[in-house]
């Protein structure tokens, strides 16, 4: 049976660590959220954030724009706290209304207060391998989890299943680094990807970012292979009042008794993306703080 990768614990002692170095801070670290229309996910999101971040110290506001803002207007807004000298950092929550909108958002936050790390300037230190950027903070959080393993993955195989920009292709760069914990040989697969689970079963560490409930089945793992589920998928259960159980991509059940190291969800993933973006906020303070 595999060990269940605790990302709740291990996101609790980076959290405590953080609040911590906060305690030292000249004033709080100060984050803004920008949130456009009323996507109840992305609510829920905003207000774990906020949540969390009070508990540690970090302070933030968030602002919401109705859902048909003209475009001008959110950009105009990004602007000025850009130029905010009592903001360190700037998360736009997505999904936003339309592609191209986001993409212009992500694309107007000041690289240097990017917590997020989606900045065309942050993703190029990523592929440069440079400590000065902003890493997106689920792929960070991954990371972690894998690290937490104590296991040497140096020459080994990972395997990811997804090329998003916030998970897939970061995550996978990442396990390239010619960093002690990564230096590994990374394969991605996609929609398009043909026999995937030839791949998989070869993966030593593989990473599931699809989207699609339990996909991955224990005869698509490789035995003693580390499994970290990033999926949230919703899944009609009519035994329980809400109606629906949150899973993951992988069907955790079966995986856990092939796989060495697994994740689980919901406490897997998740609560890691929040701790990394309170350390990013963190830097954001230091960067501004100290330049
Ligand atoms: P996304 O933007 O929809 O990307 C999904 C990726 O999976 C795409 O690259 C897609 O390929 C690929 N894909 C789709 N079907 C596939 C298949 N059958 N085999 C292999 N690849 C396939 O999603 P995302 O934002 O990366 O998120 C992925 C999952 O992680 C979602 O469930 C999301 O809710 C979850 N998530 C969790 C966290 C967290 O903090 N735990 C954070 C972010 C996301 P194409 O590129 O060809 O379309």
């Amino acid at each position: 049976m595999a060990n269940i990768i605790d990302g709740k614990a291990i996101s609790r002692k980076i959290l405590m660590d953080i609040k911590e170095l906060i305690q030292t801070c000249a004033r709080p670290p100060c984050a803004v959220f920008v949130r456009v229309g009323e996507d109840p996910a992305s609510v829920i999101y905003v207000n774990q954030k906020q949540k969390i971040a009070a508990e540690i110290g970090i302070k933030t506001s968030t602002i919401v724009f109705p859902r048909d803002v003209k475009l001008g207007e959110l950009l105009g807004a990004i602007d000025r706290l850009n130029g905010d000298s009592e903001v360190d950092g700037i998360l736009i929550q997505a999904p936003l209304p339309t592609a191209a909108i986001q993409e212009a958002a992500f694309a107007a936050v000041a690289p240097h207060k990017d917590i997020d790390g989606f900045h065309a300037q942050n993703l190029g230190l990523l592929c440069q391998e440079s400590d000065r950027g902003f890493l997106p903070c689920t792929p960070a959080g991954i990371v972690e989890l894998v690290r937490s393993t104590g296991v040497n993955l140096e020459g080994k195989h990972t395997v990811v299943l997804g090329r998003s920009l916030i998970v897939g292709k970061p995550v996978g760069l990442l396990m390239l680094q010619k960093k002690a914990f990564a230096n590994t040989t990374v394969t991605f697969c996609h929609s398009k990807s043909e026999n995937i689970a030839n791949h998989t079963r070869e993966a030593d560490l593989l990473i599931a970012a699809m989207g699609h409930p339990r996909a991955v089945t224990a005869d698509g793992v490789k035995p003693g292979a580390i499994v970290i589920d990033v999926g949230i998928n919703r899944v009609a259960d009519g035994s329980i009042p809400k109606g629906y159980r949150v899973v993951g991509d992988v069907d955790f059940e079966g995986v856990e008794k092939v796989a060495s190291f697994i994740t689980p969800v919901p406490d897997g993933v998740g609560p890691m993306t929040i701790a990394m973006l309170m350390k990013n906020t963190l830097q954001a303070y230091q960067n501004h703080v100290y330049r």
